[in-house]
């Protein structure tokens, strides 16, 4: 005899109670779907012939009754290691998608999706099985796809996700039919290239009234982050809308939709696992960006720059949020122009930013107002949006070159040499003279080595000149040494005459010069220091609350560490 299924809820009733755990034992499953609700509305035929008597409308709401706001995408080489990676997944996330275009064979799988999903009655789950054609990697034709998605949602899969180029093409009784196996449907449509024409994709989407209606555009800029939501935004009403935009553009797409109404949206298992570009891993949603708390009063912040899909400060800042309870997300904002993020600003708004390179300068001219630091070095690093909704910079990267320093020796008539000329180099430069150090610049092009110095009331020093003078502190500028910089050796031992050394590099910690001036007995301080300090003072300017420092170090060296590790096993 076979075991029933616990009902899925009833119009009317309400929610009913989620089919419960079941003990891990053999059981035999029923082939025939689990009974969807009855419509509550009547008598409406659309335009494609369906009534809209046939449709399960309660669903939606079922189905959001169940769900948080991440979808985990599963794939895998073969049955077994799809099933292991969903058993891996479920453990921290009840809302999965189960990619079976990933499998050369997806049918294969359906029986064990029945067992897996039978017990495990907290798990909700959504099947995909895209085509080649519509940007999957399913081989097969539309009839093939069907045929994989009706027996998913027979043997217990919440959802099936569709394409809208696969809905266009079935006839209404195909629909129907499929519509008939018991699952909630999803219509969704990617466009690989941009973000246009949301509005006259979602109008074709519409009359198939979908449980769920997903647009999955590519943003070109942040500015197409805007035009998603916006879109999210005025047509959240009229269904149950997922929006995202992929690339690394979109990225906080994936946060400002959920703002804007989408009612969920996807992560990869783990990072290397993406089905999207631009996709987040479902822990770093989840405990790095806080996803499931994010509203509509939630302030948005960010560090914009390019590249800066790898920075740190995401992890650091959001990890400081969640610490004093601010309720607050930090997101990396890529781009390669300033009037783009400029506009995301605007409209988002954003509450404050973290600039970094190149935009440090370039962003001067855009700001209401700087501090007297900022300007004198030409550069800023931290942009906050006052309550007046005008945006103030400062820079924070002075005091973290300048107060680490201090801690060790006194800066009045200290004699340092700091390498480089750039804005990490201005802000050494001018911080330290105006401490009283008498500072020598080093750069690769002389030519800028001897405006900065000019302009700072410091000297320029030759580079044979290195190895025959002493100095209290070298300070490293540059990017030498940082992770996938061509590497050079910036200073031979012999060159190294100091007593202390400070390179601002933080990814290694561990750089080649402070190697270097370790093997010599040297005191060393790492751009970690300068990197958590600039961040703590950020944090203080945006939230005008103390700075969990302490804690900001920890994650940033525990990351830092993670990663050296992987490249090594590499
Ligand atoms: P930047 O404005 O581009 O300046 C780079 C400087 O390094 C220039 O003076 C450049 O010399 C020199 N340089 C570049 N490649 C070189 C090479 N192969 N050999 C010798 N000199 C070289 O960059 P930035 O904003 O100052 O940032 C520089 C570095 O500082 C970053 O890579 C980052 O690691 C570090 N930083 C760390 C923190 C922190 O919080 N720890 C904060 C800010 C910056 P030319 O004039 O000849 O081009």
């Amino acid at each position: 005899m076979s075991t029933p299924r616990t009902a899925k809820p009833v119009a009317g009733e309400g929610i009913s109670v989620p089919r419960g755990r079941m003990a891990r034992h053999t059981v035999t499953l029923p082939d025939t779907p689990a009974p969807m609700p009855a419509s509550p509305v009547t008598g409406t035929v659309n335009s494609d012939g369906h009534s809209a008597a046939d449709r399960p409308l309660m669903t939606a709401h079922y189905i959001r009754s169940r769900i948080g706001k991440i979808c985990v995408a599963i794939t895998g080489a073969s049955p077994a290691e799809m099933l292991r990676n969903a058993e891996d997944i479920v453990r921290e996330n009840h809302f999965v998608e189960f990619r079976l275009d990933y499998l050369p064979n997806p049918v294969a799988i359906i029986p064990k999706v029945k067992t897996f999903l039978y017990e495990r009655g907290e798990v909700t789950a959504v099947a995909t099985c895209r085509r080649v054609a519509t940007g999957g990697k399913f081989k097969g034709n539309i009839a093939a796809e069907l045929e994989v998605l009706e027996k998913a949602a027979v043997a217990g899969c919440h959802l099936i996700d569709i394409e809208l180029q696969t809905a266009e093409h079935l006839k209404p009784a195909q629909m129907k039919h499929l519509r008939s196996r018991g699952a909630a449907l999803i219509i969704s449509y990617h466009d690989f290239e941009s973000t246009k024409d949301l509005d006259k994709i979602f109008d074709r989407i519409k009359p198939f009234q979908p449980e769920f209606a997903k647009i999955v555009s590519t943003a070109k800029t942040l500015t197409d982050n805007v035009t998603m939501m916006r879109f999210l935004e005025r047509r959240r009403d009229e269904a149950e809308l997922i929006g995202i935009s992929m690339g690394d553009q979109g990225t906080i797409s994936r946060v400002l939709g959920l703002r804007a109404g989408s009612v969920f949206t996807f992560a990869s298992a783990h990072a290397g696992e993406e089905t999207g570009a631009g996709q987040i891993d479902a822990r770093t949603l989840r405990e790095a960006w806080r996803i499931d708390q994010i509203d509509a009063s939630t302030k948005v912040y960010g560090v914009v720059g390019n590249p800066v899909r790898h920075s740190l400060s995401p992890l650091m800042q959001n990890m400081a949020f969640r610490r004093e309870t601010v309720n607050a997300v930090f997101l990396p904002l890529q781009t390669t122009r300033l009037n783009d993020l400029l506009t995301l600003v605007r409209e988002v708004p954003l509450h404050g930013l973290a600039v970094t390179m190149p935009f440090k300068s370039e962003i001067l001219k855009h700001l209401e107002k700087t501090d007297a630091l900022s300007e004198k070095i030409g550069a800023c690093n931290t942009v906050v949006r006052a309550q007046d909704g005008k945006l103030y910079g400062f820079n924070t990267d002075v005091a973290a070159i300048v107060r680490p320093l201090e801690r060790r020796l006194q800066l009045k008539g200290a004699k340092i040499l700091v390498l480089g000329a750039g804005g990490a180099g201005r802000a050494a430069v001018f911080g330290l003279a105006e401490k009283g150090a008498e500072v020598f610049i080093w750069n690769r092009t002389a030519e800028t080595a001897k405006k900065l110095a000019r302009q700072a009331k410091a000297k320029t020093i030759r580079k044979e000149l290195l190895a025959k003078t002493s100095f209290d502190v070298i300070v490293n500028t540059t990017p030498v040494g940082m992770r996938g910089v061509k590497p050079v050796n910036l200073l031979e031992p012999n060159e190294i005459n100091a007593r202390l050394v400070f390179d601002l590099v933080y990814n290694p910690i561990d750089t080649p010069l402070i190697r270097m001036a370790r093997e010599k007995g040297l005191p060393v301080v790492t751009g970690v220091e300068m990197f958590v300090h600039q961040g703590a003072r950020q944090f203080e300017i945006w939230t005008g609350k103390p700075a969990p420092e302490e804690e900001m170090l920890r994650v940033v060296v525990h990351a830092l560490r993670q990663a050296a590790g992987s490249t090594e096993r590499a």
